[in-house]
């Protein structure tokens, strides 16, 4: 590994100051279980990184009445801990408890795991799922992208040079509201997503009817996809195994995989169904109530 030079701003003006003189050879640091690995592999020619867990904007939980917001740099273990969050998002602990095991939850992020905008990263389409607001700061000031934006190629995303994640934004989930998060991987955890599918839901007062839904997926297109077709076929459908199908079947449709040594397309497509229409069940017993964090942690393969 070469020599690198190590900043840690105090804030996030500082940050922006040390990402413009470090140009293109400049990268933020979270928690550095991607970045790091990168490093060692020879992968990126840096010649500095920038530390972003000493700004307390970056490093912050905070709660009001519209929304959950999540520093860019706050560990998965943070997140876990934290018994409002888990309490109010379920399906945000179905992610950052799977990504890699207890040690590496210590210090991988959310906004790490956005920001290297892996296709098949376990935490986007979740976070698709609850329509997250990625608030980035720069040279150019402060801006705002819906999550599904973000992303824009195998390792690519929206940031300019110099630009950064500071937090991600989670709307306050209305009344009758449910999420999940599945992957399927050919081991019990500790491996890359075959496909990843997030899913939520609003039900009527009467929790029959899907007032409205959202379904994304991971692992079958070069970005994290916002299945848009199957949030429309749910809306205003009756809660039925035909209704998921339909959704389940349209995800389906949408997934541009690619056969790799993790899987082939025809069963990443079919995965992109199955996944669908389990994710969706549960974002509804959730939304009914009936569901618990823990009973899905052990459909993921953990507990
Ligand atoms: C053993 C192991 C198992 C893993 N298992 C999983 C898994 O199951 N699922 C999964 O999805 N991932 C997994 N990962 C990958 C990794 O842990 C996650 O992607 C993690 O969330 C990255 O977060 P981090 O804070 O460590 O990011 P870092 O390594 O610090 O950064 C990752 C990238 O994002 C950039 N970056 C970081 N923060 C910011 C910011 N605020 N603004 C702009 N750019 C930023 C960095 O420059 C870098 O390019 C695993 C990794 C290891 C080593």
């Amino acid at each position: 590994m070469q020599a690198l030079d190590y900043v840690a701003p105090n804030n996030v003006d500082e940050a922006i100051s040390a990402l413009a003189d470090g140009g293109e050879r400049a990268r933020p640091l979270s928690g550095g279980t991607d970045l790091i690995a990168q490093l060692q592999e020879g992968r990126l020619g840096l010649d500095t990184i920038v530390d972003l867990k000493r700004i307390p904007e970056l490093m912050a939980i905070s709660v009001s009445s519209d929304s959950l917001t999540i520093g860019a740099s706050v560990s998965c273990h943070t997140i876990n801990a934290n018994q409002s969050v888990r309490d109010a998002y379920p399906a945000l602990i179905d992610s950052t408890h799977l990504i890699g095991g207890t040690q590496i939850q210590g210090r991988a992020s959310l906004g790490g795991n956005l920001c290297n905008s892996s296709p098949a990263a376990d935490s986007i389409p979740n976070l698709i799922a609850h329509n997250v607001t990625c608030h980035i700061a720069g040279p150019s000031g402060r801006r705002s992208v819906a999550v599904e934006d973000f992303c824009t190629a195998p390792g690519r995303n929206v940031l300019e040079n110099g630009e950064f994640l500071v937090a991600l934004e989670f709307p306050t989930p209305p009344a009758n509201f449910g999420a999940a998060y599945l992957r399927f991987i050919p081991r019990n955890e500790m491996d890359i997503a075959v496909v990843g599918a997030g899913a939520s839901v609003v039900l009527s007062d009467d929790k029959n009817t899907i007032q409205s839904g959202r379904v994304s997926l991971g692992a079958v297109a070069p970005t994290p996809l916002l299945v848009q077709e199957a949030g429309d076929a749910l809306a205003g459908q009756p809660v039925s195994e035909e209704t998921l199908a339909r959704a389940a079947e349209l995800a389906k449709d949408a997934a541009r995989p690619i056969s790799d040594m993790r899987g082939t397309i025809p069963q990443r497509k079919h995965l992109s169904a199955i996944l669908t229409q389990r994710a969706l069940r549960i974002a509804i017993d959730r939304a009914r109530g009936t569901k618990t964090v823990d009973e899905l942690g052990r459909l993921n393969g953990h507990g």
